[in-house]
């Protein structure tokens, strides 16, 4: 088969490579019919996360068709149309039994694409296929479930669960890439009065208005944020903060923008530290929550989504066959000049 393979820093190639095989009578093999790419693979590709070893197939995303099961292998079966999970969970450890499927004891947490060979390839073997696959409901489309390996759950559990976001609050998201706007679209969810998007990018706060249910957008290089949040709320500050950029700077706003009782829900992925002002937060009654995604809303996002409530079309801005997955690369990562969200990659 053919895949994406990691070979270092600002190295990889689309190259020739054993089929996968099962390998534990829990694996499922999956045909990978359309997958994308992820802000982490091009972390990755920095070579940000040493944990990624050479010769890994990178990916974590993805919608296919399985074409072999383990023995133990008892929810999917060969032909059924699959959701992969960017998380893959044994089901059975303490973690896995509270739900908490990131923290997986038994090998699970985020290996696809990581620490075992991921989905931008033409067949990926899946772990834990029974807790780690969804099977995809009738007459939905790929691209209307592909966004649920990752940025929805994240932007959704991380964000806005986390966030515990209530009807009426002001809910300011900090990044309006796919993650920031995957929060402000399951924001809507709770009824907000205000959804407020905050980025650099006017492109990015653009769609966030037009597709992603944002009300207010602040470009931060031009306005203050703190003072538009203060002005939608009566000086207080935003109910809930959402991080969603991952850089000391974005966190600190965030601390700066929550209204005294309200919530900061880091999302971003932080590579420094950053400075938690205690001498000015202490006095507040904040909470401040963190987490890797856990999947666990995939269920209730695919229901969501089969009966209309939420659309992640929007996210697909460009579309490309599997084999043009330099090319792909290529586009992600130049958001800035491409304006992309979410590349597709599908199967020829
Ligand atoms: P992205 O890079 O596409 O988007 C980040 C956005 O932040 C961009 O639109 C950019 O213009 C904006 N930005 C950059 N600097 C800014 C600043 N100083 N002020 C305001 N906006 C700024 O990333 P993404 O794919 O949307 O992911 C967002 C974050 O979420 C990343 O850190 C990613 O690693 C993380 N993430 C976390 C989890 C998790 O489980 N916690 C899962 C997936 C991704
Ligand atoms: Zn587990």
């Amino acid at each position: 088969m053919q895949a994406l393979v990691y070979h270092g820093p600002n190295r990889k190639q689309w190259e020739s490579k054993p089929d996968p095989k099962l390998e534990h009578p829990s694996d499922a093999i999956v045909q990978i019919d359309t997958a994308t790419i992820c802000g982490t693979d091009l972390h990755i590709l920095k070579g940000d996360v040493p944990t990624c070893a050479e010769g890994r197939t990178l990916g974590h995303e993805a919608v296919g068709t399985v074409v072999e099961t383990g023995d133990a292998v008892a929810n999917v079966r060969q032909g059924d149309r699959v959701l992969v999970s960017c998380i893959s969970a044994c089901g059975r450890c303490g973690y896995c039994r509270q739900g908490m499927y990131s923290q997986c004891q038994s090998g699970g947490g985020w290996i696809l694409g990581h620490l075992v060979d991921g989905t931008q390839a033409e067949l990926a073997r899946i772990p834990f296929a029974d807790n780690s696959l969804y099977k995809v409901p009738e007459g939905l489309s790929d691209e209307q479930v592909l966004f649920l390996s990752d940025i929805l759950p994240t932007g959704f559990e991380v964000g806005v669960l986390n966030g515990n976001v209530r009807p009426g609050d002001v809910v300011a998201v900090v990044g309006a890439g796919p993650v920031g706007l995957a929060a402000m679209m399951t924001a809507r969810l709770y009824g907000p009065s205000r959804v407020v998007a905050i980025d650099k990018a006017d492109s990015r706060l653009e769609k966030a208005r037009s597709e992603f249910g944002a009300d207010v957008t602040v470009n931060s290089d031009t306005q203050d944020p703190a003072e538009v949040v203060m002005g939608l709320s009566d000086g207080l500050g935003a109910d809930v903060a959402i991080e969603a950029v991952g850089i000391p700077e974005t966190f600190e706003l965030c601390t700066e923008l929550v209204r005294p009782g309200g919530r900061v829900a880091n999302v971003g992925v932080h590579g420094h530290p950053a400075t938690l002002h205690l001498e000015r937060l202490w006095i507040r009654n904040i909470t401040i929550t963190t987490g890797l995604v856990d999947t666990r809303s995939t269920p209730t996002l695919l229901r969501l989504v089969a009966e209309g409530r939420l659309d992640p079309r929007p996210f697909a801005t460009h579309r490309f066959g599997q084999g043009e997955i330099l090319d792909a690369y290529g586009v992600f990562a130049d958001a800035a000049r491409t304006n992309a969200l979410k590349v597709v990659l599908t199967r020829s």
